[in-house]
């Protein structure tokens, strides 16, 4: 080596030292273990997959796995076709609400499926529960924020829930451990290419 390079090399080897020295306290710090609620939210799209992929990690790990999908009424998904039947997966939706233009349906639909996402979140046998699109049933008014918050806090203590959908409100990022915020920089879609199965079904 040159004496530059030399140099360089020296250089980056004592920044990286001190970088894992921080790396290695924080690690050593983090000591707790226990349940943890995750809100993936924002315009952009990765919410519902990055839920699904905790769903494949948490498989991985022999975990008992309950998703609970709202709004979505479709059932031929490429992720439920592949984690379905390792998990107990529910779609409960119709879909959005200016398909079914029916707001009296809508909330119905709404408290069926709260109705089985509320039995998971009593049931420390659910290791990971996802609640995808859970949001919009939210900021609609279809389900009372209080009731589903309330299930969040008291479930149990060693269980993670991942709630998805636009437009998180402050009250569940307060309640959150972890939030995620997709942004919207760009989307095929608006370039009028149609949903693509294995990318966005
Ligand atoms: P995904 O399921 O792909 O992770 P998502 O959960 O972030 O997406 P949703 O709002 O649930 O987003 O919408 C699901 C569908 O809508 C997917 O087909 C996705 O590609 C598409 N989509 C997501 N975000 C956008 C966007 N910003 N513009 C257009 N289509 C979008
Ligand atoms: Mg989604």
């Amino acid at each position: 080596m040159t004496e530059d390079a030399t140099e360089r090399q020296a250089r980056h080897s004592a920044r990286m030292a001190k970088k894992k020295a921080v790396v290695d306290a924080a690690i050593a710090a983090a000591t707790d273990a226990r349940g943890l609620l995750l809100v993936v939210t924002g315009n952009g799209k990765g919410k519902s997959t990055a839920a699904f992929g905790m769903v494949a990690r948490a498989l991985g790990h022999r975990l008992k796995v309950g998703v609970v999908q709202f709004i979505k009424s479709r059932t031929d998904t490429g992720e439920e076709a592949f984690l379905g039947p390792h998990t107990e997966w529910h779609v409960t939706g119709d879909g959005f609400t200016w398909d079914t233009q029916n707001r009296e349906q809508d909330i119905a639909t709404a408290q069926r499926g709260w109705a089985i996402a509320a039995r998971m979140l009593a049931d420390p046998a659910y290791q990971l529960v996802v609640l995808d699109e859970l949001t919009y049933l939210l900021s609609y008014g279809y389900l009372d924020a209080d009731t589903v918050l309330d299930a969040l806090v008291q479930r149990p203590a060693m269980q993670h829930v991942v709630v998805t959908g636009r437009a998180a409100s402050d009250a569940l990022i307060a309640l959150a451990d972890t939030v995620s915020v997709i942004a919207d920089e760009k989307h095929a879609f608006r370039a009028g290419v149609q949903a693509q199965p294995g990318i966005d079904l």
